[in-house]
């Protein structure tokens, strides 16, 4: 993972007041090397102050910091977008649409637009990352389980795989959390496939999906005392981060888990959480509704 600069509550306010210092921030974090034509790849450019873009000499195409990205298109200010992404990567509860739209003095609306765009960044930026080296694997059940209803693998509750790397020391690195239709080998080796590289070891339960997994080395718990626990205790915390913050249930779980694994992701670096937060804003992909 790059590095990031570290910005306190004091140097935020003061650096990002108006809306061409959060545009010349976004523009440094899209375009670290300089501009880049999106259309053709050539760097020579003019600005165009009227239309605050910036137009290809070679192809013409005109590009605003914002084109393409998840706030393609956005009519709320910059300054808004950059008190968002700041209250978003500094509470570590996670922050809800209501509270969002109350600090920042927008309609419920609005804040609800930003968060969704911005979980979404957050899940673009993890792609990027594959885990690595001795991996923890386990499902989890969301959501309370219907009366009389199974629980367990056959249940009919919101399932989610959660892997964690570990390092030689055992201590946790990494988290991936994603929603799984079920948990069949080939579900599981999906997850795999996107959030695993070739030729680590997955340490799991003794469930029948996991042995036929490919391309990793399956490793399944003897059973002990402290097997998987850093599986266990993400999904404990995330739990409990679901309940305190967005009171335990919703529609569609991803955009939780992705905001939850961003924020841990990068735990030990917490005041370099706004600039790495605003990369993944400046450098995601647009959603496409
Ligand atoms: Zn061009």
């Amino acid at each position: 993972m790059s590095k990031a600069a570290q910005i306190t509550f004091k140097d935020f306010r003061t650096r990002f007041a108006t809306e061409d210092a959060c545009r010349e921030y976004l523009f440094q974090d899209r375009f670290p090397e300089g501009f880049v034509c999106p259309k053709c790849g050539s760097r020579e450019y003019y600005y165009l102050k009227t239309r605050r873009s910036c137009q290809c000499r070679h192809c013409r195409r005109q590009t605003s910091v914002t084109a393409g990205t998840v706030m393609h298109r956005t009519h709320l200010p910059l300054t808004v977008w950059f008190w968002a992404i700041y209250l978003c990567a500094t509470d570590k509860r996670g922050i809800s649409a209501k509270g969002l739209a109350r600090q920042l003095e927008v309609s419920y609306e609005s804040a609800w637009y930003l968060l969704v765009r911005i979980r979404s960044a957050m899940h673009d930026r993890d792609q990027n990352y594959l885990l690595e080296g001795i991996v923890e694997m386990d499902e989890a059940y969301l959501g309370a389980p219907k009366r009389g209803k199974k629980r367990g693998r056959g249940t009919e509750r919101k399932k989610m795989a959660v892997a964690v790397s570990k390092d030689e020391k055992e201590r946790p690195l990494f988290m991936r959390l994603q929603m799984i239709p079920d948990v069949t080998t080939g579900t599981l080796q999906t997850v795999i496939n996107g959030h695993v590289k070739q030729d680590s070891t997955i340490e799991c339960d003794g469930y029948k999906s996991y042995p036929g997994l490919e391309g990793v080395k399956v490793n399944p718990s003897k059973y002990q005392v402290g097997d998987l626990k850093w599986v266990h205790v993400a999904i404990g915390n995330f739990k409990a981060f679901l309940l305190g913050t967005y009171h335990g249930s919703c529609g569609d779980y991803q955009p939780y888990l992705d905001e939850f694994c961003f924020r841990y992701n990068r735990r030990f670096r917490p005041a370099q959480l706004f600039a790495r937060l605003s990369r993944a804003v400046a450098t995601s992909c647009a959603l496409l509704n």
